[in-house]
């Protein structure tokens, strides 16, 4: 009795939740002040300046206005939907991440910075953090992606670990760490994208 006790309070701690149902993302979601912030890169100016130059055969080129880029010329970001980016990441199977990255910039910044978290991939995410480059909701995405990885693994972030271990040559303080978070061990697994291979340099 007392053993068939044990193993139902093991099942139970190993039983994965649907990962939109496991983070509380209305909490989160309700720490937006505006449903719009100003973009990064032009300020909420719409336009990216490029101020004119005379080039070395004395060709001049004048200034130049175009509209920004990263915003797509609308100046501002609108909040994320935080439940429907955590549907976005996760996997087929309960308890995962999907296997492919996401198309959207978004759900692609909180899968990869995800993986860097569970010790998936820990690499510095450089190409995810160029594709949001100017969001200003990046704090909360960054935020999303480290709970996340946390409710997936149990343990604090494997990638932090990794370069802490690496720059002030201190081990993972926390338990049940992957080989991941330890000098020498793998940095990424089969999943990494091909956009992404010049992190591993
Ligand atoms: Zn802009």
């Amino acid at each position: 009795m007392f053993s068939r006790g044990t193993l139902s309070a093991r099942s139970f701690l190993h039983a994965k939740p649907p990962l939109e149902h496991a983070m509380n993302t209305d909490k989160l979601q309700d720490q937006f002040e505006s449903d719009e912030l100003p973009c990064g890169h032009c300020n909420g100016t719409m336009i990216n300046v490029y101020e004119g130059f005379t080039g070395v055969d004395g060709t001049v080129y004048p200034r130049k206005e175009k509209p920004c880029l990263w915003c797509d010329g609308l100046g501002v970001f609108f909040k994320p939907d935080l439940a429907s980016l955590i549907k976005a990441v996760k996997g087929r199977k309960p308890g995962t991440l999907r296997s492919k990255r996401p198309d959207d910039s978004r759900a692609y910044f909180i899968w990869r910075m995800a993986r860097f978290h569970t010790g998936a991939d820990v690499c510095l995410p450089m190409t995810a953090q160029m594709e949001i480059s100017g969001d200003p909701y990046r704090d909360m995405l960054e935020l999303v992606a480290e709970m996340l990885a946390e409710r997936l693994t149990g343990h604090k972030s494997a990638g932090r670990a990794r370069w802490q271990a690496a720059m002030y040559g201190t081990a993972p303080q926390e338990r049940y760490m992957p080989e991941s978070a330890y000098p020498g061990g793998r940095v990424a697994d089969a999943d990494k994208p091909v956009e992404e291979l010049l992190e591993l340099f």
